[in-house]
């Protein structure tokens, strides 16, 4: 168990924040998913797509109040489309209940609070009734919940003073948001964040986007959110499944390092910011996810099962004179080569 005194403690971001923090120490070789589309093509060729989606960020625009991060009808509607050709989940921070409000999609998974709560049963159309449903739940934190139902109290109410601060409890995590926070303050937040945690010593606490992240010292993250998926659906044939997992935080990280481990399995990355990362492509932002996901509809669900000799050609040839959006256009030069996934 790891306790407070190997912990890490809440680290501010001071100047250069995680959202835009640059590395290039992977960044270098990270190109855009859409004009290196010709790549995804080849890597899913006769296997089945699995689509892994974080929300904040990904699906929507990230917003100064985390409560109105809405998804735009036109991304609900493309989501609602893909879900129908290929299995889709949705692995977020957020709790699984409010990541539902949001998304309003029955027809596809859902992984909330950093998939500590993943309910694998919503697409099955004889699971209609709250009991059978309810009895498919995977909760590995389950039994401390009452520990963040605690902790997330005694945020609460020391960054109260903290202008700006909100606290957001996920059920089985809780987010310290200081995005509103004057900057002056961001180290304020991390130091009361860290003295609740003294009390907490089998939570520990993340950043991300202008938020920390406590949540259980357990062994599980989206990366394992993402096994425990692809194991329990079906899809653990890495011969004849081709994961997709888009996301924006560092959190999104765990599921990249899987799927680059599995060998099979295509991270992307969506950041503005060329960052270190174990994705393989980066999407500027979610307006170009809102790009990337019909194409995949195009290509995948259409175009292969139809002529994919010819019109793959065609699709290639097309990128190739790819402009879409600055930041992709930066990104021209950096397409030639294979990338293994
Ligand atoms: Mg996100």
């Amino acid at each position: 168990m790891t306790t407070s005194s190997n912990r890490e403690n809440a680290k501010m971001d001071s100047g250069s924040s995680d959202e835009d923090s640059t590395d290039n120490s992977r960044a270098s070789i990270c190109p855009s998913a859409i004009c290196s589309f010709d790549q995804i093509v080849a890597s899913a060729q006769n296997k089945k797509i699995v689509l892994f989606l974080d929300y904040d960020g990904t699906l929507s625009p990230i917003v100064n109040d985390p409560e109105k991060a809405f998804m735009s009808p036109e991304m609900r509607a493309t989501v609602k489309n893909v879900a129908k050709h290929f299995p889709t989940a949705i692995v977020s921070g957020r709790s699984r209940d409010k990541v539902f409000d949001f998304v309003k999609l029955t027809e596809i998974y859902y992984a909330g609070s950093h998939g500590m709560d993943i309910l694998a049963s919503t697409a099955d159309s004889d699971s209609t009734t709250k009991e059978t449903r309810e009895a498919k739940l995977f909760q590995p934190a389950s039994e401390f919940l009452t520990m963040i139902t605690e902790v997330s109290k005694s945020l609460i109410e020391v960054t109260k003073a903290i202008k700006g601060a909100t606290v957001e409890n996920n059920k089985f995590c809780v987010s310290v948001h200081y995005r509103n926070v004057d900057k002056k303050n961001w180290k304020l937040v991390a130091q009361v964040v860290n003295n609740v945690l003294q009390d907490f010593p089998s939570l520990k606490v993340s950043s991300g986007r202008k938020v920390l992240e406590v949540r259980p010292t357990i062994n599980w993250d989206k990366g394992k959110a993402v096994e425990f998926l692809l194991h329990s659906l079906g899809f653990d044939d890495s011969e004849n499944v081709l994961p997709i997992y888009i996301g924006d935080d560092k959190t999104d990280e765990d599921a990249f390092k899987v799927l680059r481990e599995r060998k099979n399995g295509c991270g992307i990355l969506v950041s503005h910011v060329p960052k270190k990362t174990e994705a393989f492509f980066r999407l500027k932002d979610p307006s170009e996810v809102m790009i990337l996901l019909p194409l995949m509809l195009n290509i995948f669900a259409v175009v292969l099962l139809i002529m994919p000799s010819q019109l793959e050609i065609d699709f290639v040839i097309s990128l190739n004179n790819c402009h879409v959006g600055d930041g992709i256009s930066q990104f021209l030069g950096e397409t030639e080569g294979a990338i293994n996934f």
